[in-house]
Order: C-alpha cells, then sequence, then structure tokens
C-alpha cells in the first residue's frame, strides 16, 4: 500500500526522527518497516447543513498510527490546514509521546479540514457530531479515544462523547478524554502538561548539579502550557524573568510576579502579556539572548532555529510545545552541551492525566487532585528517569534517547504479540 506522505512531508520528518533513533538501537528491518508505517488512516466526507440553508462537505480524517500497546489515544484537530499526512505524523509522535509516558496507549490523531472560527456553534456542533458519526466503528474506549487539539475544546468533548453515547446506547464517558469535570473530566487534567514541564525542568536541573529553586527561567508563550508551567515553576521558588507571546515581552531581572501577570493577560482584551507594567518590553532576540538557566519554549513548533540558536545563552531547554526546535538547531544546541528535553518527554504530562482519566471513567470512581498529581509526578521522573539513563548509556542526545525508549517498548510488544497472518 503506498502511505500518503512516505516521501518528504511532515510525515518525512516524523520518520526521519525514528529511523535516527530505530538505527542507534540497532531495529530489525521488519519490526522497522512495521512501526514505520501508520496502521490505519480514515478519511471521511463530513456533508453539514450551514445556517444559510447550503450543504458544505467537510474533510475529516482519522489516523490509528500503532495499536501494539492498547488503544489508540490522540487529539483532534480543526484547522483549514489539517492534511492526511499532518494528522499521520502527529499519530506517529502520539505513539511514542505514549509509549515513553509508558501508559497503554497506541498513537493516534484526527482531524477536519475547516476555519471553525468561520462557522457557528450550531455548525460546529453539526460538523462534530457528524464527524465523530462517519468514525463511530474505528473509536471507542477500547479501540481509540480521541481528546481536544488546536481549535477543540471540552464542548467539543462533550458532543464527541454525547454523539457516541447515543449511537451504542447507553452513556460512554471513557470514549473520550479533556471532558468537562461534571462529565466525567479529571481533576488536575488542565495543569497537567504544564505540572509536567515544572517536573521535567526540576529533574534536569538535579541532573546538572542544579536546583529549581534558585533558579532563573525564561518563557515562550504563556497559554495552557506556558502559564501553568512559570505559574508552578515560580513555586517552586525559581525567578521567571521573562515572558514572550505572540503580540510582546515582558522581562523582570528580579522576577515576574507571575499570579498578577496571569490575570493581566486574563482580563486584557488581547489576551496578552504585552504591556505588563511589573516588567520591562523585551523583544524576541531580546528574549532568546537572556542569561537565564532554563528557557521553556511553549508556544509553537520551529521556535528555535538555525538563525537565533546562536544567540541562546541558556543551559536547559524544556520543550513545553510540540516541535519547538528545528533538526539543525537541535543538532547545534547538542554540540554546544545545552540540554534539550524534547517535546515527547517534557510535555508528556497532558496525555498521562488523560490517561488517568479514561481510567477513572472505567472505574466510575474519581480520584482527588493530590492523587492525580502523585501519580503525575511517579510517571514523569519514570519517563525522564528511562531517557536519562538511555543517553547515557548510548551517549546519545535526549530526544534519540526518547525516541529510543518508546520505539523499544513498541518493538518488544511487537514481537512477542508476533505475526498475525
Ligand atoms: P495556547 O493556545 O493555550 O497558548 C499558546 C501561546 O503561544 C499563547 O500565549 C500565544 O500568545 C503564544 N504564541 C502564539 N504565537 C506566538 C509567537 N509567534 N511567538 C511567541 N508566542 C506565541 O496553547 P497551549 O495549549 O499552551 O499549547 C502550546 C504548545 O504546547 C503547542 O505546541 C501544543 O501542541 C503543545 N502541547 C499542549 C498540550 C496541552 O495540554 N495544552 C499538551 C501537549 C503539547
Amino acid at each position: 500500500m503506498a502511505v500518503l506522505g512516505i516521501e518528504g512531508g511532515i510525515f518525512g520528518s516524523a520518520l526521519e526522527e525514528f529511523n535516527r533513533a530505530a538505527t542507534v538501537l540497532g531495529l530489525e528491518r521488519g519490526i522497522w518497516n512495521i512501526l514505520s508505517h501508520p496502521k490505519r488512516q480514515i478519511t471521511v466526507s463530513c456533508p453539514v447543513l450551514m445556517d444559510s440553508g447550503e450543504i458544505q462537505v467537510f474533510t475529516g480524517y482519522r489516523v490509528q498510527y500503532n495499536l501494539a500497546l492498547g488503544p489508540a489515544k490522540g487529539g483532534i484537530r480543526y484547522h483549514p490546514g489539517v492534511t492526511l499526512d499532518e494528522v499521520t505524523a502527529l499519530a506517529a509522535w502520539m505513539t511514542w509521546k505514549c509509549a515513553l509516558a509508558n501508559i497503554p496507549f497506541g498513537g493516534g490523531k484526527g482531524g477536519v479540514t475547516c476555519d471553525p472560527t468561520r462557522l457557528s456553534r450550531r455548525e460546529l456542533e453539526a460538523l462534530t457530531r457528524r464527524y465523530v458519526a462517519e468514525i463511530i466503528d474505528a473509536i471507542g474506549p477500547e479501540k481509540d479515544i480521541p481528546a481536544p487539539d488546536v481549535n477543540t475544546n471540552e464542548q467539543v468533548m462533550a458532543w464527541v462523547m454525547d454523539t457516541y453515547s447515543m449511537h451504542v446506547g447507553h452513556t460512554t464517558t471513557g470514549i473520550v478524554t479533556g471532558k468537562p469535570l461534571e462529565l466525567g473530566g479529571s481533576l488536575g487534567r488542565r495543569e497537567a502538561t504544564g505540572r509536567g514541564v515544572m517536573i521535567v525542568t526540576r529533574e534536569a536541573l538535579k541532573h546538572l548539579g542544579r536546583d529549581l529553586a534558585h533558579a532563573t527561567v525564561a518563557v515562550q508563550g504563556f497559554g495552557n502550557v506556558g502559564s501553568i508551567s512559570a505559574e508552578l515553576i515560580a513555586r517552586e521558588g525559581a525567578t521567571i524573568v521573562a515572558v514572550v507571546d505572540w503580540k510582546g515581552g515582558v522581562h523582570n531581572a528580579a522576577g515576574l510576579d507571575i499570579p498578577k501577570l496571569v490575570e493581566y493577560v486574563r482580563v486584557n482584551p488581547e489576551h496578552t502579556v504585552a504591556g505588563f507594567p511589573g516588567g520591562d518590553p523585551i523583544t524576541n532576540d531580546e528574549f532568546w539572548a537572556l542569561d537565564v538557566d532554563v528557557l521553556i519554549p511553549a508556544a509553537l513548533e520551529n521556535q528555535i532555529t538555525v538563525d537565533n540558536v546562536g544567540l541562546i545563552r541558556a543551559r536547559l531547554v524544556v520543550e513545553g510545545a510540540n516541535g519547538p526546535t528545528t533538526p539543525d538547531a537541535n543538532k547545534l544546541l547538542h554540540d554546544r552541551n545545552v540540554l534539550v528535553i524534547p517535546d515527547i518527554l517534557a510535555n508528556g504530562g497532558g496525555v498521562t492525566v488523560s490517561y488517568f482519566e479514561w481510567v477513572q471513567d472505567r472505574h466510575g470512581y474519581f480520584w482527588s487532585e493530590r492523587e492525580v498529581n502523585e501519580r503525575l509526578e511517579a510517571k514523569m521522573c519514570e519517563a525522564f528517569e528511562a531517557t536519562l539513563r538511555t543517553a547515557l548509556q548510548y551517549r546519545v542526545d535526549m530526544r534519540t534517547a526518547a525516541y529510543m525508549v518508546a520505539i523499544n517498548r513498541v518493538a518488544t510488544v511487537t514481537r512477542m504479540r508476533g505475526m498475525y497472518a
């Protein structure tokens, strides 16, 4: 079967990372072949009756990249740029992220090519319900569990859950994670990614002989991941000296007051940190060149590139965002002995607590926030230690090591399960 995107494209880049780690692992040809192909790619047409009375047909995708460890897990993205290539790459990354987190999930991802800013609430609900109906045979709490991604939220997840439940004839909360608390969501899910970033930052500094309580930190992006990472890191005693977002940045060498900054962004009509009175404005270039211990890119992909990597003076980069460092820049940082904690490790807290949400839904018994956080702490530390051990043993960077741990886990169960034919 020809796999779309296998030559070049985003999936091509995902395969490059896979190939590098698989080479160091010495992965045998057969398993290599299996793990570099998506198990299932579904494309559906979703007709929607628009408010205008016209029928518009949207294209949706669901890719289940690998199911060796358990049901597929991955978000649903609504964006005009969604393609099968992109969804396949994202599903592959979810496979490695879940395996590294050591949770019993495979990797999946979904998307609908649409511009949600141009849809009314009714149209968005109709599109969501039709998309779910079109993929319904492929999803389920034992098969494939979606979650929010770009431009989808708790409300969209509630519609996914309701549509699935209507089809099977009973309420099935475990079909989706990232739900509202009232519908079987988990305490601590909203903060989970930022909490995971804080935990790996603390562990990485420990490895470097440093203490988070005395570290200086700069954060790019102040949305869910950036703001919560900053808040929790500041609570550990570290000094957050700068934050930048899409509109501008703010710097205070003595430390920004993060709770005040969160409130400033909340009430600001443009939801930006720019203009915060508790610091001075800072440009992007000044931000990357700050003399800090830790940089946390928590905004978008491709932010640390060959053009700005030379400015970086931090000793540690923790990738809160997905793909914030280009491969060339990653190599330059490694050569300069800057420790980079890769995205699949650093932001794995989100999917880990999604797993906890699924477990709680299936038991119908819900944990306290303290229990969620303690279990997250244990999982993040375990993943960090496994990655660091591999990096030291094979003398590779943390990104390659994280992929090696993940690929090895999926390869091991694939070998054990054998070939069904
Ligand atoms: P978000 O939309 O809540 O926040 C994004 C932030 O990035 C905003 O502060 C925005 O102003 C800023 N930003 C946008 N463009 C920018 C630019 N050009 N320069 C600087 N800042 C810019 O998103 P989020 O949920 O915090 O996700 C951030 C990243 O983390 C994404 O890569 C996402 O895929 C990844 N991630 C998120 C989660 C999660 O649980 N939310 C889990 C894993 C990975």
